[in-house]
């Protein structure tokens, strides 16, 4: 059996869960979109379901997927419905659907609803991507509460930049909101994992944490609470065939690598097929052995090569984490110029085990 393989513990999940909740007081949704950030979202919705208050998800048919499973928690919508022909699946199944857009309030306001919605109505105050302008807010809101359909609306906005710990913009942000909602009493949700870690002062009766229940940072620099997350995906293989080349031998497709002095190399069962990133250059981080080391010449759609030249210890079948405990993924995915959430997404091929359950 190939060896590439990775390990979700749903222990190091339920400790981020809680951070997220302890250090902000308030009660939060777990994102588990795109499966749960290449996690698993049926599992990871069941190892959180007795502590959740609910969960958050991009789309009914993730949704549907969590109550199938017999999920019964809240779920959350993040772009409510794409069509107002979801509405009667989202009253079924007592989804709570964002409203972010003019075109979807009118369809609330003239479908027939057999039970009245909860709306999270959600304000662009600033990212410019989905939400209402803020001079229709308040209308939107009364229009909601006058169209009958609706039990509960909570107010909710998302930031643009809130990974960035010395930019203005998310207390622009908030400045924008905090006008937009004056004079309504809601429940309000603002923030994502930076916003939790990074902005204290941000108030918000609900909090939506993704990568961090993960157990990735956000961040590019250092940060306390980016500290204490605990990683839960370990990507991890062997190593598959040992070679050892003499100076000015090239490794790999494109000869992106030439040996600078005798060396030994390691094969891992590992490559972009199983959503390792192609564009992780030579030097980025790898355990081999239990000791880092480092990635060399272009990532193959099924394999990768790894420098065993000062690991003795490491051979044929010795583990290698590709990321992890030891090995960031924030670390990998910069290494790729990209980020952690992003190659999390693209995991596929590779088993997923549980344990912590
Ligand atoms: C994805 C998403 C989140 C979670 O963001 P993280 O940065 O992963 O914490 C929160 N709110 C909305 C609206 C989202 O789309």
């Amino acid at each position: 059996m190939r060896p590439a393989r990775a390990l979700i513990d749903l222990q190091a999940l339920r400790h981020n869960y809680q951070l997220a909740r302890e250090v902000t007081g308030a009660k939060a949704l777990a994102v588990i979109k795109a499966d749960a950030y290449g996690h698993g979202a049926v599992r990871v919705a069941q190892a959180l379901e007795t502590e959740a208050d609910g969960f958050a998800v991009a789309c009914i048919e993730e949704a549907l997927e969590l109550r199938a499973a017999g999920i019964r928690a809240p779920v959350l919508l993040l772009e409510g419905f794409f069509e107002a022909s979801e509405l009667p699946l989202i009253i079924e199944h007592d989804f709570w659907c964002v409203v972010h857009s003019l075109w979807q309030l009118e369809a609330i306001e003239q479908a027939r609803l057999s039970k009245p919605l909860t709306v999270w109505l959600k304000l662009d105050s600033g990212m410019h991507r989905v939400g209402l302008h803020p001079k229709d807010y308040h209308e939107a809101y009364q229009r909601l509460l006058a169209s009958g359909k609706v039990a509960k609306i909570v107010l909710m906005s998302h930031f643009a930049r809130a990974d960035e710990l010395d930019c203005v913009s998310s207390d622009e942000q908030v400045a924008v909101f905090d006008a937009a909602r004056q004079g309504l009493s809601a429940e309000v949700s603002l923030r994502n994992s930076p916003s939790v870690m990074g902005w204290p002062a941000v108030g918000s009766d609900w909090v939506r944490p993704g990568i961090m229940l993960y157990g990735a940072t956000p961040f590019g620099e250092d940060q306390a609470i980016a500290a204490r997350l605990q990683p839960v995906m370990t990507l991890e293989s062997k190593v598959i065939c040992v070679r050892e080349l003499p100076a000015g031998e090239p490794v790999g497709y494109g000869a992106k690598f030439v040996t600078p002095k005798p060396m030994r190399i390691g094969v891992v069962a590992m490559g972009y097929a199983d959503g390792y990133p192609r564009h992780a250059p030579t030097g980025t981080p790898v355990l081999v052995a239990g000791q880092r080391s480092q990635l060399l010449g272009r990532v193959s759609m099924d394999m990768l090569c790894i420098d065993l030249t000062d690991v003795p210890q490491a051979g044929l079948g010795s583990t290698v984490e590709l990321w992890g405990k030891n090995i960031l993924a924030s670390d990998v995915a910069a290494a790729a110029e990209t980020i952690p959430y992003q190659i999390f997404c693209n995991l596929r091929r590779v088993p997923r085990l549980y344990c912590g359950a």
